[in-house]
């Protein structure tokens, strides 16, 4: 089976003209697909039942995410959604929202990638889990898709995606780019590059490849170190040059695209957030007119925890004094889950309390050890 949310415009004008029919019928097509809310191929009444066949005959079809569960914060504004893609696999979503003045919120996506994380960060849960695969870009617009429906029953809309959902999208890096086309094409979704967000832990390669794709969107780099060796004891994938070669890297990335790169920074009690690491951040980054997100770290089974709230401002302090631009990521929902992965791995858990009730699903990486997961903010 293959599914139209594949396709970019002009690969669906070739299918089109190749069935004989006039082009416009792809135009009609394409807005049903990101317009409205078909939910099979019989349901783009655009085309004439002839063709609606044909493309059935020839196995198109419109791939959807099954919503496994929901979870919402109090207020309301984060919304984390569990969805099953076609062959039983579990990713999660995110959708955060945030009032603006002109009554319409900023509603922002946090998609997946993969399924699982190959890169063993120590502190994530995504990376605790270990790597099941990679999504298809159609996979990956599904989950945008999916909240732009609920969005637009209460006559709302998606306005931002950052990919910063589980695993690396640099290391699934066509489907990434090809869903990245189709979020921002004019004819499919029609979002701006300016909206977009890619999060990478760092692979140098990709982030070249991606600088010479021809597209704006932004670009955070998941630092979390101001050297090699702290660096590598977080990221274990990390190269031995990895803080070095990371600046370059977004320096190049800034020369190319316009878009300056921001880093991350997850705060971790006792590892990374003494006032001298600070220092040595501040001085890494010092007239490079880098942004610093500093993520006060959300607990995961490793046993990693969060600096007290006086350290965090002390960090940022120092980084604002050392004229190192920098933000704390804002808490939100921190009563309905914690880091990415932990929903999913909450629902295997659950799934082994009570086989009946729950869907199967293939698991083949680590499991999250310790009984209950703590309530902690989303990242
Ligand atoms: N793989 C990509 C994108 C997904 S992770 C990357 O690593 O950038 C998105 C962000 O969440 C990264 O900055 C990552 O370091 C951060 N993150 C992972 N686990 C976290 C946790 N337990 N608490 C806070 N942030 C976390
Ligand atoms: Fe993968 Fe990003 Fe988690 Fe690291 S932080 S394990 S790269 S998802």
């Amino acid at each position: 089976m293959s599914d139209l949310y594949r396709l970019l415009p002009d690969e669906l004008d070739a299918l089109v003209v190749e069935m004989g029919q006039p082009r416009f019928r792809a135009d009609q097509v394409l807005r049903a697909l990101y317009h409205e809310s078909p939910a099979a191929v019989d349901d783009l009444r655009q085309l004439p039942a002839l063709a609606r066949q044909e493309l059935k005959d020839r196995s198109w079809q419109l791939g959807a995410a099954v919503e496994v569960r929901r979870v919402a914060s109090d207020d309301g504004q984060t919304t984390k959604l569990l969805l099953r893609m076609s062959d039983g696999i579990l990713v999660e979503t995110v959708l955060m929202q945030y009032p603006e003045e002109d009554g319409q919120p900023r509603s922002t996506v946090c998609v997946s990638t993969q399924a699982g994380c190959a890169m063993g960060c120590v502190f994530c849960a995504t990376g605790q889990m270990g790597f099941e695969r990679n999504l298809k870009a159609e996979e990956i617009i599904a989950q945008v898709i999916h909240v732009a429906r609920m969005l637009r029953s209460r006559g709302e809309h998606v306005t931002n995606v950052v990919f910063m959902g589980m695993g690396e999208p640099l290391a699934n890096y066509s489907e990434t780019v090809r869903s990245l086309r189709l979020l921002t094409h004019p004819r499919a979704f029609g979002l701006g590059q300016r909206h977009i967000t890619v999060s990478t832990v760092g692979l140098i390669h990709a982030i070249d490849r991606l600088a010479g794709e021809g597209l704006q969107v932004g670009l955070a780099i998941s630092l979390h170190a101001p050297n090699d060796a702290l660096r590598q004891r977080l990221v274990p994938t990390a190269g031995p040059h990895s803080v070095g070669d990371l600046l370059s890297a977004a320096k190049r990335y800034f020369r190319k695209t316009g878009r300056r790169v921001t880093f991350e920074y997850a705060l971790i009690a006792g590892e990374n957030d003494a006032p001298e690491t600070a220092r040595e951040l501040a001085a890494l980054l010092h007239g490079s007119g880098a942004h610093v997100n500093l993520i006060p770290v959300n607990p995961t089974a490793g046993g990693f925890r969060r600096p007290p709230r006086q350290r965090v401002l002390a960090f940022e302090r120092i980084l604002r004094e050392g004229g190192v631009n920098c933000t704390v990521r804002v808490e939100k929902g921190s009563e309905i889950s914690a880091a990415c992965g932990q929903l999913r791995t909450d629902e295997r858990r659950a799934e082994d309390d009570d086989a009946m009730t729950l869907p199967v699903v293939p698991v083949h990486g680590r499991r999250q050890s310790g009984s209950s997961p703590e309530p902690s903010p989303l990242r």
